[in-house]
């Protein structure tokens, strides 16, 4: 087939640690030797990080950041960008890390919350969270986000 496009929807989200090196290593010998873009799709941060060159971040279906890898995990500007970072587990508790800590459920995707979809948890809403849904825009060079606070 010749792809210049592979997109993996979390394809090895299911495989112990060490089969899971093997196949993303497989993966990154493959990029290099035919020059194919991945649309890579997982919930797991450390497998993002080490696969990644940009980086898009969706909370109930749509994207709340979009940068390069360096960029999102040294300053992530989205809220909910900074809570999936803080919950990455670290060996050393020294180290020191956001302290967002979410609280409640993700709505369903069927019938997300009007506005911002992240405001039924996010603890820097405020009133106009509720009635307006914040669009992607460009907040520095190559760092975009959705969020009121950032983009006003
Ligand atoms: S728009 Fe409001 S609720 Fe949504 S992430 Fe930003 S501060 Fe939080």
């Amino acid at each position: 087939m010749n792809p210049s496009l592979v997109i993996a929807d979390e394809p090895v989200s299911a495989l112990d640690v060490s089969v899971q090196a093997q196949v993303l290593k497989l993966l990154l010998d493959l990029q290099a030797e035919f020059r194919l873009a991945y649309l890579f799709i997982s919930h797991d941060l450390a497998v993002v990080k080490h696969i990644s060159h940009r980086i898009a971040v969706m909370y109930l279906g749509q994207i709340v950041e979009l940068t390069a890898k360096q960029t999102l995990f040294r300053t992530p500007l989205h809220p909910y960008t900074e809570a999936l970072l803080g919950a990455v587990p670290i060996p050393n508790p020294k180290t020191p890390r956001a302290d967002i800590v979410l609280e409640g459920d993700v709505p369903s995707p069927v019938n997300p919350p009007r506005g911002c979809r992240f405001h039924t948890r996010c603890p820097y809403r405020v009133d106009r969270c509720r009635r307006a849904a914040p669009v992607l825009q460009k907040v520095r060079p190559d760092h975009w986000a959705a969020c009121h606070l950032r983009t006003d």
